[in-house]
């Protein structure tokens, strides 16, 4: 275990995209599970953080700080179980490397890898078509507020609230996800019309086995990305990505910046960013994580992301576009809005929790103006008016009074909590105004 004393100069803690800062006491870095037990047992107000990828202000704002990412082992893999055993700072990328070379797979990723299991964890991030990534966990052990260890198993009551819980619960140490047989998807991506990708998702759904659209706001267009599971030796004809394709992110940039002080110009930002890199096809063959996870990006964007139950995703799309097109009000969106798609599950504060769910990523390609950024409060808005619930790590104003209305298992969520916490050990003062007022 280090353990800095801060000085000045150097206690600043900062979120990956700048967004988020915050000033410290106590930075402790753990590199085994005793260091996390003596690092939660001894301090009275702390956080825990791993790469610092989320947008909302749930890492820090504690005297002390614990940095998890050296505490970063595969620890076991188990060939007769199918599962891997990690330890809660290893980053995904690793992690799944580890899983494909045993020729397994988690089936659902998120599209980055760069973060911490834990982190991933804690916030309830999740993939493309399937449950939200704490589904593939089938036991774990959690470092208590009292410094005590606990193993929990998919048997335990309490593991559904735990599986998505932000920290606030304990801090996660060995985790075991149980893998899958890994398998080959065939890809084919293409520009389809607003009205025909909304209308078809019902059959996108039941036909495809991979179903992600990248809706484009002001271009009456979704770029939809649909994979079918095929056998090791399938053979298609490669349609390549363009070669220009390569300079879309730096493109979004340029035109992105020019948005802040003319919000208007977004339109044909969009526009010429849909003609230039969303209206070509593509066809080809990967893993789910070869072929669809991307595996670098610049840190210049703010995210939101909300969530809404899949029988409702019809009508709201049809009101939220109709806000986002409304050139009045100034919440002009940048592209692409990612839609993708989550199973029911039982977890207490999933976004999927009760319901099948429609998820729909809000982006800032500008993110040091994203408190500017209008399009986030009408996001927010329209998805609050439909029950939606907003993705933990990313950016969203609602506070205990509207959260509390969203998930059926909120009250039993802060009556875990404050017995599993009762000093409030791991809440900073964003946590303190959601959960304990
Ligand atoms: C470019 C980008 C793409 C993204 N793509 C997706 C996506 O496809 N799908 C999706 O759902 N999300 C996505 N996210 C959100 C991302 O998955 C979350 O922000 C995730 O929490 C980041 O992991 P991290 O290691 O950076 O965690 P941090 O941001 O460092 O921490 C996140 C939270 O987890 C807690 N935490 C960290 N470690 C532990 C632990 N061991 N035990 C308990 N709590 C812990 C922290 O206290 C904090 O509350 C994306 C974010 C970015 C920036």
């Amino acid at each position: 275990m280090k353990q800095t004393k801060a000085t000045k100069k150097e206690n600043q803690w900062i979120s990956w995209n700048k967004n988020v800062v915050h000033s410290y006491d106590n930075l402790i870095t753990v590199y085994k599970e005793k260091d996390l037990v003596d690092a939660v047992a001894n301090h009275d107000a702390i956080r825990v953080f791993g790469n610092r990828y989320s947008s909302s202000d749930i890492c820090a704002g504690t005297q002390t700080l614990i940095d998890i990412t050296s505490y970063n082992k595969i620890v076991r893999i188990d060939k007769k179980a199918q599962e891997v055993t990690v330890q809660a700072g290893a980053v995904l990328e690793n992690v799944i490397n580890a899983i494909q070379a045993c020729g397994w797979c988690i089936p659902c990723l998120p599209d980055i890898d760069k973060v911490t299991v834990g982190g991933a964890l804690a916030t309830g991030t999740h993939g493309t078509n399937g449950y939200i990534l704490s589904k593939y966990i089938s036991k774990f052990r959690m470092v208590l507020a009292d410094g005590t260890i606990k193993e929990y198993t998919e048997e335990d009551l309490e593991t559904d609230a735990i599986r998505v819980s932000l920290g606030l619960l304990g801090v996660f140490s060995e985790i075991t996800f149980k893998c899958e047989a890994n398998y080959l998807l065939h890809l084919k991506e293409a520009p389809v019309k607003d009205d025909e990708w909304v209308n078809n998702l019902d059959e996108y759904l039941s036909t495809y086995d991979f179903v992600r659209i990248l809706w484009l706001p002001h271009t009456d267009h979704g770029y939809v990305i649909l994979g079918t599971k095929v056998a090791k030796d399938f053979k298609v004809d490669e349609i390549p990505t363009p070669e220009y394709i390569k300079h879309r992110r730096k493109t979004s940039k340029m035109l992105y910046k020019r948005t802040r002080k003319r919000p208007k110009f977004t339109v044909r930002a969009n526009r010429l960013l849909y003609k230039l890199f969303f209206s070509h096809k593509k066809e080809h063959l990967g893993t789910l994580y070869d072929a669809t996870v991307t595996k670098s990006r610049g840190a210049t964007m703010e995210l939101a992301e909300w969530t809404v139950a899949y029988s409702k995703f019809k009508e709201l799309f049809v009101e939220l576009k109709a806000v986002l097109d409304d050139k009045t009000n100034n919440a002009f969106v940048h592209i692409p809005m990612d839609v993708r798609f989550l199973k029911q599950d039982n977890v207490w504060l999933s976004n999927a929790y009760d319901s099948d769910v429609v998820t729909m990523g809000c982006v800032c390609r500008n993110s040091p103006a994203a408190d500017e950024y209008l399009a986030f409060e009408k996001v927010e808005e329209v998805f609050l008016k439909y029950g939606g619930r907003p993705h933990w790590a990313k950016r969203f104003k609602s506070k205990q009074e509207e959260l509390s209305k969203l998930y059926p298992k909120w009250d039993e969520f802060t009556s875990l909590r404050k017995k599993m916490d009762p000093t409030n050990k791991f809440l900073n003062p964003y946590l303190t105004k959601i959960f304990n007022k």
